[in-house]
C-alpha cells in the first residue's frame, strides 16, 4: 500500500523523497506583539529561495518546515517556495511555546475541543491563512506540540487537543522538546490518551544524550529527531555523534531522524550566516559514511524514518 505525505503542494508518495530535513524553519514572520527575545525573522523571499535551490541541487527533496500558525508561519509562502523550487515542503498545525505568541492568542486560552477542531481543520480542510486563497488551500502533514517539560494547565489542554487530533485524522504529533526535557513523560500520557508512541515524533532530544533513555524511547517506537549536527552551542561532538552509533550499535536506525533546525538567519548562507541549508548533504551524510553506516541506514535517518513518520495512518 502506497502512504502519501501532505505536503503544501499536495499528496507525496513515501518512496520518493530522497534527502529531507526533518526539522526544518523556511518561513518565520512573527506577528506583532510577540517579545523582541522571541522574535526570528527569516522572511526575505529572495535569500531564503536562493537557498532553498541549493539544497535541491544538491539532492534535497524534502523540508519539513516546524513553525505552527499563529507563531509566524505562512503556508503560502511554503507554497510558492515550493512550486518555484521543486523541493517539497510540509507545514504543522498545532502549538509552539508560550514565549512565540503574543500574549492574547486565542491558543492560550482556547479549550480542549476548539483547539482540536482547529488542528483538525488544518490537517483535513486547509490551514487557516490558506483558507481565503483561489487556489486549493494547503493543508498540514503534522501536528506540533511545544512543551517545555512540565504537563499541566494550557500546554496539557493543547496535548490532549492533539490526541484528539491525531485520532481523528490520522496525523502524527512531533514535539519541541526543551532539550528533551522530561520527553518520557510523553509516552504515557499518549498511551492514556490513545496513541501510541509509533505516532510521536520527539524532536531536539539530542540535546539530552543520555543514551539509555534513548534506547528505551526508540525501542518504544518514538521516532527520535535529531538536529544540532550544525549547532555547536549544543556541542555536537558529545551529543548527537555519540547517540548515533550508540543506537546503530542497538539496531535502533529506524528510530532516528535527521534534521537541521536553522531557524536562526545567521544558519542560512544566503544571509551571510554558517553553515547553510546544504550542510546535511555536504556535511552530515558524508561523516554518517564515515562512522561507518551504510547507504540503507543513512537513507532511513535522512529519508525514510522522517517520510514514514508524516504519512497519514489510515483512519
Ligand atoms: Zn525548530
Amino acid at each position: 500500500m502506497t502512504m502519501f505525505i501532505q505536503t503544501v503542494t499536495g499528496a507525496l508518495p513515501v518512496e520518493s523523497v530522497r534527502i529531507a530535513d526533518a526539522h526544518a524553519h523556511v518561513w518565520i514572520d512573527p506577528p506583532s506583539g510577540v517579545t523582541p527575545e522571541a522574535r526570528i525573522d527569516l522572511h526575505d523571499y529572495k535569500r531564503i529561495y536562493q537557498e532553498v535551490v541549493q539544497f535541491a541541487n544538491a539532492g534535497g527533496t524534502l523540508l519539513v518546515d516546524c513553525q505552527p500558525g499563529g507563531a509566524g508561519r505562512d503556508t503560502r509562502m511554503l507554497r510558492r517556495l515550493s512550486n518555484d523550487t521543486g523541493v517539497r515542503i510540509t507545514a504543522v498545525t498545532g502549538v509552539h511555546i508560550r514565549k512565540y505568541y503574543p500574549v492574547a492568542s486565542w491558543q492560550w486560552r482556547a479549550n480542549v475541543d476548539e483547539a482540536a477542531q482547529y488542528f483538525i481543520d488544518e490537517l483535513m480542510y486547509g490551514t487557516r491563512e490558506s483558507l481565503d486563497i483561489s487556489a486549493e488551500p494547503i493543508r498540514a502533514a503534522v501536528i506540533k506540540i511545544g512543551y517545555e517539560g512540565v504537563i499541566e494547565g494550557q500546554t496539557q489542554m493543547l496535548m490532549e487537543a492533539a490526541a484528539v487530533a491525531a485520532h481523528q485524522t490520522g496525523a502524527a504529533i512531533l514535539f519541541h522538546t526543551e532539550q528533551g526535557r522530561n520527553a518520557e513523560a510523553l509516552i504515557p500520557f499518549y498511551e492514556r490518551h490513545g496513541i501510541a508512541p509509533n505516532r510521536l515524533y520527539m524532536c531536539h532530544v539530542d540535546k539530552r544524550p543520555d543514551i539509555g533513555l534513548h534506547r528505551e524511547l526508540a525501542q518504544a517506537g518514538v521516532l527520535l529527531g535529531y538536529d544540532t549536527f550544525g549547532r555547536p552551542k549544543y556541542d555536537p561532538e558529545n551529543g548527537v555523534w555519540k547517540l548515533i552509533p550508540a543506537l546503530a550499535e542497538a539496531g535502533l536506525t529506524h528510530a532516528i531522524a535527521v534534521g537541521q533546525d536553522f531557524a536562526f538567519p545567521s544558519m542560512w548562507r544566503s544571509y551571510d550566516g554558517e553553515p547553510g541549508l546544504t550542510f546535511l548533504q555536504s556535511s552530515i551524510v558524508p561523516r554518517l559514511r564515515a562512522i561507518g553506516l551504510n547507504d540503507d541506514v543513512i537513507q532511513q535517518m535522512t529519508a525514510r524514518n522522517i517520510a514514514e513518520r508524516l504519512a497519514l495512518t489510515p483512519r
